[in-house]
């Protein structure tokens, strides 16, 4: 049995100095029964917590580190870049850079503007398209998070769904009125709720593989729809690719299903580590943004020097063939997750678009939120526990996907799945 002995006195340490001992609540670990696991570093696949305990990574620090720990490269640049100062508060050379990139690998992306995460993307995406249509609703998915706004704090995915806080104390009425929420996958209530709102509905926003109740797929045409919807209505579409964003492939997820949105939110991948978020699109919606329009939005650390470096290094490490890999190795962990379940009569049904995948316990097919919650909690718990105990490091929550990077090997895989078919013959029932 692996000791955490240090985690438990960190984590003591840690509850009377923030709520619940974390800066976010799925860290917390409470979906899984355990006292979260305090790290301390990481290199490649490989992490190791202050116990000395090494597990293979499948967090990722939730998805931005698609070339692994501690790549050589990255590392490298940041030191040369904080070297020279780590903030100016003026333009910088390395601002450019990376939207250039972004520019030329996100189909819809003509002009974006930085900021520090993925709560401030969407927010800032959905003030430009209430600001650029002059309308107040939102059209919104059930499962789907898209950070912790206001207006998007509403039936949404991850630590919220986890902890089984659908909606949250301190989003008045008067905001959570104008966000309109209806299943995932499900056009004919996204077009009723156009029939009666649609002269108000400023954007749809949607996570286009969504991530946040487990990994869940747009069925057939789903997004194609949501596009010709909005356009008939004169809303704007709004892809939240922070998750999927340069993971689901090498021109995200917009360019794996050839749908093109309006505006385009990102984090995550595009601050290989650092924090960092972007939105952008079409450059007559995004010239309305301060100084050249009146839509104001602005960040003190925004663009800073070593965020955009992580974020350049680790987009320009990736190519074409990057994604193949990485595709490779999902296939084979997606077998051995098949042959386990199969081998121990397990329930489980796996959720698979490009790398993002995830699995559930049932038999049912996952496409939306109720049907996500079909899973069994109980044997996720049992199973997340043994991981663990293997050496195996999973987002401690039923309604996250895996996140596997360039850096993991074959070997790791292999690993993987043996310890999966261990994990799945002490499932109890
Ligand atoms: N949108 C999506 C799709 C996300 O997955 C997340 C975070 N998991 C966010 C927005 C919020 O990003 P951040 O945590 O950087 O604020």
């Amino acid at each position: 049995m692996r000791k955490f002995d240090h985690s438990v006195d960190a984590y003591k340490e840690a509850v009377d100095l923030m709520p619940g001992g974390v800066n976010s609540p799925v860290r917390a670990f409470k979906s899984v029964e355990m006292s979260p696991i305090f790290m301390q570093e990481g290199k490649g696949s490989k992490i190791i917590d202050i116990d000395g305990n090494e597990y293979i990574d499948y967090v990722l620090s939730w998805g931005p580190l698609i070339l692994g720990h501690a790549d050589e490269r990255v590392v490298t640049k940041l030191q040369e870049t904080a070297a020279k100062g780590t903030s100016f508060g003026a333009p910088t050379t390395l601002e450019n850079k990376l939207a250039q990139l972004v520019i030329d690998r996100v189909p819809s992306v003509e002009m974006l503007r930085m900021v520090n995460s993925g709560t401030e993307a969407t927010m800032s995406a959905l003030r430009v398209a209430r600001g650029y249509t002059g309308r107040d609703k939102i059209l919104k998915f059930e499962g789907n998070y898209h950070g912790h706004g206001d207006s998007l704090l509403i039936k949404a995915g991850s630590g919220v769904a986890t902890l089984g806080l659908p909606d949250s104390p301190g989003v008045p009425e008067s905001i959570a009125s104008n966000t309109i929420t209806v299943p995932y996958n499900d056009i004919a209530s996204v077009r009723s709720a156009f029939e009666r709102y649609g002269k108000d509905i400023a954007a749809v926003i949607v996570e286009p593989v969504s991530g946040n109740m487990g990994v869940v797929p747009p069925v057939e045409n789903f997004l194609q729809d949501l596009r010709t919807i909005t356009e008939e209505n004169g809303s704007l579409l709004i892809m939240d690719e922070v998750m999927t964003g340069f993971r689901v492939g090498y021109n995200c997820a917009q360019g794996h299903f050839g749908v093109t949105p309006d505006l385009t939110c990102l984090g995550k991948v595009i601050g290989g580590g650092l924090p960092v978020g972007a939105y952008g699109g079409k450059r007559e919606i995004m010239e309305n943004v301060a100084p050249t329009g009146t839509i104001y939005q602005a960040g003190t650390l925004s663009g800073n020097p070593l965020a955009m470096t992580a974020g350049y290094e680790t987009l320009n490490a990736l190519d074409e063939s990057s994604y193949k890999e990485i595709n490779q190795k999902v296939d084979k962990l997606v077998e051995g997750f098949r042959q386990a379940a199969a081998e121990f009569d397990i329930p489980l049904h796996i959720n698979r678009s490009g790398s993002m995948f995830g699995v559930f316990f049932t038999d049912d097919s996952v496409i939306n939120y109720e049907t996500a919650q079909k899973s069994n909690l109980d044997y996720f718990a049992q199973y997340y526990r043994a991981m663990i105990e293997e050496g195996v490091f999973l987002p401690p929550s039923q309604f996250e996907g895996l996140f596997l990077s360039t850096a993991h090997t074959d070997e790791d895989i292999e690993y993987t799945i043996k310890a999966v078919h261990n994990a799945f013959s002490k499932i109890e029932k």
